[in-house]
């Protein structure tokens, strides 16, 4: 039916974002109201199913399908939320079924990762595509695989944690608790690391070191390697080889067709992605050489996590 719609909704540290969106990924109405840090989610569970119902009340003639929440540690399996390390709630919350019970329709919910893989395969870059890998940089790494047309989820709900894959062993230390992983380089934060400690060790002068070191950030680095600054071009040679290292390794389990770059650092365009195919062409295994594209995601920035949820609504329900 043309006037059915589902619900994206894309609960963050601060802010949930929620829209309602038809088939096609197209946002029809939206809203954002701030994620409670009540330790307890009933309320915000009901204070979110009071604003979506208004959102479908002021357009009554949608039909409603139900709704798909990407959330951070949020598991497929369960529809729950566990432990979040950037929300204030305890333990584990059924959210899926919490919501379903106040909307009274279907609730589906994934990692923010997997929701923006889905996103991608429903109304980005990968429509039509069964095999690709989409890797979102921002503070952390969050990755989602789809294997033959399906997220991988694993036997936990939890697979494609790509950003604790340990690529130092005994690298940098990790909001997980263990040293070396992925995300440590590769993210926004990352590379940031990456450019202090180059500072530190380095004797030559550079734009970031006229800048208070508190204010430097991806951007910042970004904006002084346009400007030909050695040490920041550097720095996202030094992220870009962590994260070819990386995606060799990937392709080697999973064969894809593609593989999107998805968040904040990729912002820097052409300065991550030209070295980034350089040391990818460089550490290939042979057999895979020229059989994959790196592709920056297809979906609008803004509204890429609500359409990746909405897009497992409309997968699912
Ligand atoms: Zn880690």
């Amino acid at each position: 039916m043309d006037n059915e719609v589902v619900a994206g909704i894309d609960i963050g540290g601060t802010n949930t974002s929620f829209a309602l969106v038809n088939g096609k990924g197209e946002i029809l109405a939206e809203g954002r109201t701030r994620t409670d840090d009540n330790p307890d989610p009933d309320p915000f569970i009901k204070k979110l199913a009071r604003e979506i119902r208004s959102l479908l009340g002021k357009n009554s003639k949608f039909s409603f399908k139900g709704a798909g929440v990407g959330a951070p540690n949020g598991n497929y399996h369960e529809g729950t939320i566990e432990l979040p390390p950037n929300l204030a709630w305890k333990g584990i919350t059924p959210f899926a079924d919490k919501l379903s019970e106040q909307l009274d329709k279907p609730v589906v919910l994934t990692n923010d990762a997997n929701a923006a893989a889905v996103g991608e395969m429903m109304f980005g870059g990968a429509r039509g595509m069964k095999e690709f890998i989409i890797l979102t940089l921002g503070t952390g790494l969050g990755s989602g695989f789809v294997v033959n047309g399906r997220v991988v989820y694993g036997h936990t709900g939890f697979a494609g944690e790509y950003g604790h894959v340990i690529i130092k062993p005994g690298g940098r230390e990790c909001g997980c608790g263990r040293q070396g992983c992925l995300e440590t380089y590769v993210s926004a934060t990352g590379i940031v690391r990456t450019a202090k400690i180059f500072m530190e060790k380095r004797k030559d002068d550079s734009l970031l070191r006229h800048i208070n070191p508190a204010d430097i950030d991806s951007r910042k680095i970004a904006e002084a390697a346009a400007e030909g600054d050695k040490l920041s071009i550097d720095a996202f040679d030094y992220t870009a080889e962590k994260l070819a290292l990386a995606i060799v390794n990937a392709i080697v389990v999973t064969s894809p067709e593609a593989v999107f770059l998805f968040g904040g650092l990729t912002k820097a365009g052409k300065l991550l992605f030209d070295p980034l195919q350089k040391h990818v062409d460089r550490l290939i295994q042979p057999v895979f050489r020229d059989t994959f594209k790196i592709l920056p995601s297809a979906l609008p920035e803004a509204n890429a996590a609500v359409l990746g949820a909405a897009g497992l609504a409309w997968k699912e329900l």
